[in-house]
């Protein structure tokens, strides 16, 4: 069986492509570029080098981009008050406040305070709401990266069996809704499911969300299934057993290369059409 590897930086290009494009009309149209505005609690090392990653995906694609830094020792209201501010100022065009933030801290509660319309990274509950209406909104990044790779490689998802391990709120449940959404039958699984190992096999697609090195073993997969690799652990290891899989799977997102660089073209690409979604209702109101 000739196995496709989902490669994901392919699909970051092409979106990347595209933003440029945009940024660039915009930018001749407006005079300004679209910022985004990345928000980071504490200094925890891989968020900081999330950030960075990200502020240098958005110079490559001619978006502007700001960090605000708050101390680790502070509490919930200034986290509160800065995405007020980043809420009221006209200049910025998208607000991410990276996760996890201090655990003395109401993450839930500062993710909602983000204005819809500035959530590029698709945290806010009335997001996840709207996303799973299926009505417009912007999706967490992760998941719409999933969808996009999905989208990119003609994976056809109605009637499919979708099998998630995981259910957090920015990855695991968000793509189950999505997946739904795309008539795919879904099944979640987390930590107290009950052997997993029995939804596995019966898993068309398996998307891995779990946050443990290579749990996901081939002996639990069926013949010709399709593997999303979320997982992203110390090491550069996702939470799919690869070496074990390979047998098994028709289609794969390997990591590196694969669900990450696509989580943030989908950043850039929401905080673009923020931008311009921005300027559509300002046309509106006039
Ligand atoms: P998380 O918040 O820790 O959630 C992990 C989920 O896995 C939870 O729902 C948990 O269940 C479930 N789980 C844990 N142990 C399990 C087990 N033994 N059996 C079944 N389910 C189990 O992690 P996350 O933020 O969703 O991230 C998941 C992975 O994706 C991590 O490797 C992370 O680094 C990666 N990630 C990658 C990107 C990217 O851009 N590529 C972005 C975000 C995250 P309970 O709910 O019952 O606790």
């Amino acid at each position: 069986m000739e196995i496709k590897i989902l490669n994901g930086k392919a699909v970051a290009k092409q979106l990347e492509e595209n933003i440029k494009i945009r940024a660039q009309k915009f930018y001749e149209k407006y005079g300004y570029k679209p910022c985004l505005a990345t928000i980071i609690v504490g200094h925890n090392p891989a968020s900081e080098m999330y950030i960075k990653m990200k502020m240098n995906a958005c110079n490559r694609v001619g978006l502007d981009a700001v960090k605000i830094e708050i101390d680790e020792q502070a509490d919930t209201q200034d986290v509160l008050d800065v995405i007020e501010q980043l809420n009221n100022n006209d200049k910025i065009t998208g607000i991410l406040l990276q996760h996890p933030i201090a655990k003395h801290m109401d993450e839930r509660l500062c993710f909602d305070s983000i204005a819809v319309h500035k959530d590029v990274d698709g945290v806010n509950t009335t997001s996840f709401g709207k996303m799973t209406m299926a009505t417009d909104a912007f999706l967490p990044a992760t998941p719409a990266a999933i969808m996009e790779i999905l989208n990119f490689y003609n994976i056809e998802l109605e009637g499919k069996h979708a099998v998630v391990v995981g259910r957090s709120p920015i990855l695991g449940k968000p793509v189950s809704m999505l997946l739904l959404n795309h008539n795919a039958t879904v099944t979640i699984c987390h930590s107290k499911t009950k052997n997993l190992q029995q939804y596995l096999k019966l898993a068309d697609i398996v998307v891995a969300a779990v946050g443990q090195p290579k749990f996901i073993k081939g002996e639990d997969l069926k013949e010709g299934v399709i593997i999303v690799d979320a997982g992203y652990n110390k090491g550069n290891i996702g939470d799919v057993d690869m070496e074990t899989c390979l047998d098994k799977a028709s289609a794969y997102t390997p990591v590196p290369g694969g669900v990450g660089p696509v989580t943030i073209a989908k950043l850039l690409d929401q905080t673009m059409t923020a931008a311009e979604n921005n300027k559509i209702k300002k046309l509106i109101k006039k």
